[in-house]
């Protein structure tokens, strides 16, 4: 009965290990991916997948709000007449079009 115990003592440390080893696993060359077992490499896959979709959101929600002229300051003019806030205040001088639409712009205001 106490070796039951130990035994599953054991067995769930080695699984803590394993699910460890995987969050170690970083960018591996082909070579060393094709030493893997196929389970551990769909692991890989599915939590690099998750991983990425984050990374995507990120990217997607600060590219929103990046000028997309300069693509490095955030958003802070209104041109007119299209009224896209695409450009950010350094940019706002040298614009002669929406960098969006490219409709030509008239004016822009903050
Ligand atoms: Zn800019
Ligand atoms: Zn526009």
């Amino acid at each position: 009965m106490g070796d039951f115990v130990v035994e599953r003592a054991k067995h769930e440390v080695l699984e803590w290990k394993e699910r460890h080893d995987l969050v170690q696993i970083q960018l591996k060359l082909p070579g060393e991916l094709r030493d893997l077992s196929i389970q551990k490499l769909k692991q890989l896959q599915s939590k690099l997948r998750t991983d990425l979709e984050e990374v995507d959101k990120v990217l997607y929600l600060e590219n929103a709000k990046k000028c997309m002229k300069c693509e490095e300051n955030n958003r802070t003019v209104t041109l007119e007449p299209c009224n896209h806030l695409s450009i950010c205040n350094t940019c706002a001088g040298s614009v002669t079009e929406c960098p969006y639409c490219q409709v030509p712009v008239i004016t822009t205001h903050t």
